[in-house]
């Protein structure tokens, strides 16, 4: 092939657009050139390399025993709504209303295909015989991406592998799940990618069955922690700690209990403000509701709550953050201004809660603020948990070394999805009974 017959656009300055390297090497390389904000095409080199990587992708997972088929990115609306997750999506999901004779027909185009391929085979599988199975696809998904960037990082139209198995029992989806994290690992390992496979939150069934395969990046998106002697890592959402609970500190004498006026002071920072202290001083009392019940979950004033290990701690099925109505019920007092003093109904803590002596909360009235709460004293615990998000320099759970946070772009994930598609999809099979 001679140069001046192939279509090979390089640059030689930086594009002003392109912010990060990746970007700025394959627009200099010619390697692919922008339509609009979020959709690229791939030039005859960087197809090329598309085409490599598919193809390492491809052999893996013919040899994890995927069958490969090819299913369509236009896909009936109605499917979605079977599985709560045209909802689930919002705007993610590209959906449109097209003309066909005199009716109007309701279309997505699949941002992914857990739907299409879960009809397909409720459809035309019936025997326990048939199963396992396990096929994949190598196709163009589509989402609504509202801020497209990074080149061909982020984008709205884009190239993914997805497998889905099938099977008759937990041991089945072990199996494909174990065989599938494998072929992940041989892949990267193919491809040169110096990756990380994380723990992620574990989605419907529970336990730790759910991983990330990230490459650490400066510039990527995803915030993983990870334990550089131990090897533990998981990202933001999953990772836990090895905190204990903590003890007043020894040299804090104990201010006596006092309410303040706090007038329109509702967030950790307006507080902190008006009262001289710092957010680390302070507990945030926030109300949810679990499974119905309300519950409040103190975390230090510069903490950030965790939601999945709130709902673990609670053994809860489900847990979300309480409604105004709700919140009055139990503190009395308008949305803000919670605290564990005197509050109508139970309380669980962190671990750095006991730690914060003298601590500033909210005195479940309008427009006032404790200072001087302590542990013990004003308000009761049972224990502390671990229910915060993982921070630099937290213990690891495993080896207690401290925990980095490090930056991370996802490259690939495995899921144990259960039976949530096939139950709101219907597919069954027959077993030997
Ligand atoms: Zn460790």
């Amino acid at each position: 092939m001679r140069w001046s017959k192939t279509f090979i656009p390089t640059m030689k300055e930086i594009p002003s657009d392109a912010e990060i390297p990746s970007h700025q090497l394959m627009l200099r390389a010619g390697l692919i050139r922008q339509l609009m904000a979020g959709a690229y095409t791939y030039l005859p080199l960087g197809w090329r390399s598309v085409r490599k990587a598919e193809q390492i992708v491809r052999e893996e997972m013919d040899r994890a025993g995927a069958i490969e088929l090819f299913m369509p990115a236009l896909q009936p609306i109605d499917l979605f709504e079977k599985t709560g997750r045209k909802e689930a999506f919002g705007n993610v999901l590209i959906n449109f209303h097209l003309q066909r004779g005199d009716r109007k027909v309701h279309l997505a185009l699949g941002p992914t295909h857990e739907e299409v391929v879960t009809d397909l085979i409720g459809r035309h599988l019936n025997s326990y015989r048939q199963l396992p199975i396990c096929v994949y696809q190598i196709q163009t998904k589509f989402r609504n991406e509202e801020r497209p960037r990074f080149g061909v990082l982020r984008t709205s139209e884009f190239i993914m592998k997805d497998a889905y198995s099938f099977g008759t029992s937990l041991e089945q989806l072990n199996t494909v799940y174990d065989q599938m994290y494998k072929a992940y690992c041989r892949v990267f390992a193919r491809c040169g990618l110096k990756y990380l496979p994380v723990e992620a939150e574990s989605g419907p069934i529970g336990g730790d069955a759910s991983h990330e395969f990230m490459v650490p990046a400066n510039n990527g998106e995803d915030r993983i922690v990870h334990c550089e002697p131990c090897s533990y890592a998981a990202n933001l959402e999953r990772a836990e700690t090895g905190r204990k609970s903590a003890t007043q500190p020894a040299d804090a004498q104990a201010a006596p209990l006092q309410k303040v006026a706090t007038p329109h002071a509702t967030s950790i920072e307006q507080v902190s403000r008006m009262l001289k202290c710092t957010p680390a001083q302070m507990i945030k009392t926030l109300i949810y509701k679990a499974d119905d019940q309300p519950v409040a979950v103190l975390i230090r004033g510069d903490h950030e709550a965790n939601e999945a290990k709130i709902r673990r701690a609670l053994g809860a099925k489900a847990v979300e953050l309480a409604d105004e109505k709700m919140i009055r019920d139990v503190t009395g007092a308008p949305v803000g201004f919670a605290g564990p003093v005197g509050i109508k109904c139970p309380v669980i803590a962190d671990h750095d809660i006991p730690g914060i002596a003298n601590a500033v909360t909210g005195a479940n009235e309008a427009d006032a603020h404790y200072t001087g709460v302590n542990p013990g004293r004003d308000y009761q615990l049972t224990g502390t948990h671990d229910l915060r998000m993982a921070q630099a320099e937290d213990p690891c759970p495993k080896c207690g070394s401290l925990l980095k946070l490090v930056h991370g772009i996802e490259i690939g994930h495995v899921f144990k999805l259960g039976t949530k598609y096939s139950v709101s999809l219907s597919a069954e099979y027959l077993d030997e009974k």
